[in-house]
């Protein structure tokens, strides 16, 4: 089966491919071969609500099964942000490491770092919806350590490691994170069906 990921992110997009085609024989397609260029406003003030909504937008516009994710980072400190809105913490538009450099900024002095990224995914197929979640809890580093990855994975250190994302090859990242747990619950889906 070809699916359509409903992203414009380039880096979650091989991650995604790289996690599927090791498991399926199924194909990835994105928005760009569907020759939408534009994003797809997300709305929703939950990761299930924008997970939803993208997922939606592809399948009324296209009538193709697909799917999308949302993901936020859940910092305990900072009552859950940036959360829903971890994409556009230090205003829209703003870069990878805007977002970085706020969300330190926000921790300075703060000794409870733990945090988690939460990862949803909404796939529709044939108009049936599905949801499925992942989550890898740890905890936020006080500077940004390794070049890999991107978004926040220079501060965010996975409980039980000694790397951050941000220094951890794809394959180790993907076998532990939220994405990579989230894609794992679709997979196991996806290969009950025929
Ligand atoms: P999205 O919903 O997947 O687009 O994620 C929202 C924001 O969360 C992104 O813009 C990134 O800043 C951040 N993010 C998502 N996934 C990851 C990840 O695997 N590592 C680090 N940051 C991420």
């Amino acid at each position: 089966m070809n699916l359509i990921f409903a992203t414009h992110n380039n880096h979650k997009l091989k991650e995604i491919q790289d996690i599927v085609s090791q498991a399926t024989s199924h194909t990835i397609s994105s928005l760009t071969d569907l020759d939408l260029h534009e994003p797809i406003p997300e709305t929703g003030v939950t990761l299930e609500e924008n997970a939803l909504i993208k997922a939606r937008f592809v399948w009324q516009h296209f009538g193709k099964s697909c799917f999308s994710d949302d993901t936020g980072l859940e910092v305990d400190a900072l009552g859950g942000a940036p959360g829903v809105w971890s994409a556009r913490y230090a205003g829209e538009g703003c870069s990878y490491s805007d977002n970085v450099n706020l969300l330190l900024r926000n921790m300075a002095g703060i000794s409870n770092r733990k945090a988690r990224f939460r990862t949803v995914i909404a796939l529709i197929i044939d108009g049936h919806e599905y949801l499925f979640d992942g989550v890898v809890e740890g905890s936020i580093l006080i500077e940004p350590t390794g070049e890999g990855g991107f978004g926040y994975d220079p501060v965010f250190l996975p409980d039980g490691f000694h790397e951050s994302f941000a220094e951890m090859t794809s394959v180790v990242k993907n076998s532990i994170s939220h994405r990579g747990r989230a894609m794992g619950q679709l997979i196991s889906f996806l290969t009950t069906l025929k």
